[in-house]
């Protein structure tokens, strides 16, 4: 069966390193689906600068000329923290025997141990692993880490979850914290934000210094 991709984030702005890795992943795979979830309250770090409903916006304008991509409300429409396992297991129950591919960049998959019932993810997804500039494999790899890696793509399709992929695909060094504050700066960045996106953030004075953020 083929997988759904699932790609969380807090998209604080969305940009071009949150969606360029991911057509890579649908080429190199063939997952002709990913939700991106943006998370409302994120468990597992600071509350973001921008509302939900801005970051929502954002996502939906930053995935509208893919159709493969697809922008998913669950966690901003669910109270309370936004925590990934009940995101999964609400998938589990929308998309039946389709296996779930949940896609980190590095550095997010090297912090997931803190993440709430971060065992349970395994249960209920495979891992896509990303390169991300700046965040390196250890030399030597946790045996739960050792144990689910896998060099196939084919398990994806095969299993339902339980299984680590990690993928090469062209490292694209944006980050929206370093966005965040050469916007504030006032700098704009054509070549690292979608056009619309780069529109509704001036619009709405989203990072500028004296932006209402929220
Ligand atoms: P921040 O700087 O605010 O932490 P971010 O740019 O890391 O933001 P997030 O919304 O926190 O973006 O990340 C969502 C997911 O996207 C994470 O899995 C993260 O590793 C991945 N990601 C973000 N930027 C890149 C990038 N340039 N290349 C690969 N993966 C990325």
């Amino acid at each position: 069966m083929r997988p759904i991709g699932v790609f969380g984030g807090t998209f604080d702005p969305i940009h071009v390193g949150h969606i360029m890795p991911v057509l890579d992943i649908c080429e190199l795979t063939g997952i002709e689906q990913v939700r991106y979830v943006p998370n409302a309250r994120p468990s597992h770090r600071g509350t973001p600068r921008t509302a939900p409903e801005h970051r929502w916006n954002m996502t939906v304008l930053a995935l509208a000329d893919y159709p493969q991509l697809v922008a998913d409300d669950r966690e901003i429409n669910r109270p309370g923290k936004s925590f990934m396992v009940p995101t999964l297991r609400s998938m589990r129950s929308e998309f039946g025997l389709r296996p779930l591919s949940l896609i980190l960049g590095m550095d997010a998959f090297l912090q997931i141990t803190q993440w709430y019932w971060w065992a349970e993810i395994l249960k209920l997804a495979n891992i896509i692993v990303i390169n991300r500039p700046g965040a390196k494999v250890p030399a030597v790899l946790p045996v739960w880490w050792s144990r689910a890696l896998k060099s196939h793509t084919r398990v994806l399709y095969e299993r339902m979850s339980g299984n680590i992929v990690h993928l090469d695909v062209p490292l694209i060094d944006v980050s929206a914290t370093r966005l965040r504050i050469s916007m504030s700066r006032g700098e704009e960045h054509p070549d690292a934000l979608p056009a619309e996106v780069a529109k509704y953030i001036s619009e709405h004075q989203l990072y500028s210094a004296s932006g209402v953020a929220g």
